[in-house]
């Protein structure tokens, strides 16, 4: 162990992202190790939460849509749309993950003249499976689940099953083993068998280099509160390559998508660009405190954090390779640093009390079930040190907790 704090020390002197730290707010003796679920608060959200709430919604009351209000889900879409490659006019912030990847799963399989059905894979999000089903079955599809080895997806796994299909959607980055997909040829490969690919980002933007028009990526959308560092239930953001998206429809269509939401017309006339895909009002105090995070994120870089996060994971293998795997812990995470995200899943069979344990005493990760014990790394704010806590709180918690299972209650 103190060989690993030695390199940890080492590793956590020569980091160029170690002042980002400052710019979050985090307590004194606790280390998060969660920022995958809900990413930690940038300092300056206080700041712009007070600016917003005293100078523009205290002071300029309604004519504060005309200072920039209006323009927020289009001007922080193009923001993450640079963070994700994509072109200026192609990404839009707006509603939930799971409500902006119903409007394209429902406007792609509306549009399309390809009546196959919607292929995804076993390792995406549940409420991804969940609204590609509810897509599938109010279009008149099949949704079809392709099993794969719950590690890393391969294309041997999808070739059978995607010939004829309306959409493939996948995960970048996999929410429970942290896989990372090869964007530019799973893309590719989506396209030479004639499907349109919708990519969900959500544990991928931010701390993995993403590339959509160079990709020719149809699709994408993701959250906003865990590497963006939005905030509990922050807004989460959608991207349509700009071909596409003349054809298609919003499902939800509301006024604030309209081409002239003053005219007060009766007939609903969609907006030209991406802001057709907004519905109601924009939720702005929620808006202002993503910016934050966005920014923090731009100026830090997407590859400098690419690079430390890779060292991340590597160091958290490696301290797991000899100190925790004769403990009876499993890699539930791809073996190469090149093909994770940000975050390292170990299964044991008390993950979950392992989890609640070590969270009693300060050290947060997180349990996805069955047996995972998930340890995600934010290369803007975790250090080198903070994996060598997690390891030895693991092993605390291992230690006092025995063999037996203790009873299991609510997760802390
Ligand atoms: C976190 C996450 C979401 C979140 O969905 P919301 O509707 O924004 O809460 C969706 N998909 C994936 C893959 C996620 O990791």
């Amino acid at each position: 162990m103190t060989n690993l704090a030695q390199l940890a020390a080492d590793l956590d002197r020569t980091d160029r992202l170690r002042p980002f730290r400052q710019r979050f707010v985090l307590p004194e003796g606790i280390v998060y190790l969660d920022g995958n679920s809900l990413g930690a608060m940038p300092v300056a959200v206080a700041r712009s939460m007070d600016t917003f709430l005293q100078h523009e919604w205290g002071e300029r009351l309604i004519r504060g849509w005309n200072d920039g209000w209006w323009e927020m889900p289009t001007r922080l879409g193009d923001q993450i749309g640079r963070l994700i490659g994509a072109n200026p006019g192609e990404a839009l912030v707006c509603d939930n993950t799971t409500t902006n990847l119903y409007k394209l799963a429902w406007a792609v399989c509306t549009a399309t003249a390809q009546r196959g059905p919607i292929v995804t894979d076993d390792q995406n999000f549940p409420s991804d499976l969940y609204i590609l089903r509810e897509v599938a079955e109010r279009t008149g599809r099949e949704l079809v689940i392709v099993p794969t080895d719950g590690l890393q997806t391969r294309m041997s796994d999808v070739e059978p099953l995607i010939g004829g299909a309306s959409l493939l959607a996948l995960s970048l980055v996999a929410f429970k083993s942290g896989a990372l997909l090869d964007g530019s040829s799973w893309t590719r490969f989506a396209h030479e068998h004639g499907v349109p690919i919708l990519w969900d980002l959500s544990h991928a933007v931010g701390v993995v280099p993403i590339a959509m028009a160079d990709w020719r990526a149809d699709f994408a959308v993701g959250c906003c509160y865990k590497h963006l560092h939005g905030g509990p239930g922050a807004p989460a953001f959608l991207s349509v390559r700009s071909d596409w998206i003349g054809r298609l429809r919003n499902p939800i269509p509301g006024w604030f998508g309209h081409a002239d939401p003053f005219a007060m017309a009766h007939a609903y006339t969609p907006e030209p660009g991406i802001r057709r895909f907004l519905t109601g009002s924009s939720p702005i105090a929620s808006l202002k405190a993503l910016a934050a995070g966005v920014d923090l994120v731009e100026e830090a870089g997407v590859s400098a954090i690419r690079a430390k996060s890779e060292r991340m994971t590597a160091f958290a293998v490696d301290a797991w390779t000899t100190e925790l795997r004769p403990l009876g812990f499993e890699l539930s995470s791809p073996a190469s640093a090149h093909e994770r995200g940000s975050h390292v899943t170990l299964g044991h069979p008390s993950a979950l009390a392992i989890s609640r344990r070590m969270t009693q005493r300060g050290v947060i990760p997180d349990f996805r079930p069955p047996n995972g014990l998930r340890l995600g790394f934010a290369p803007l704010y975790n250090s080198f040190a903070d994996i060598v806590r997690g390891v030895e709180a693991i092993k605390e918690a291992l230690s006092t907790h025995g063999d037996a299972d203790e009873p299991l209650g609510p997760v802390t």
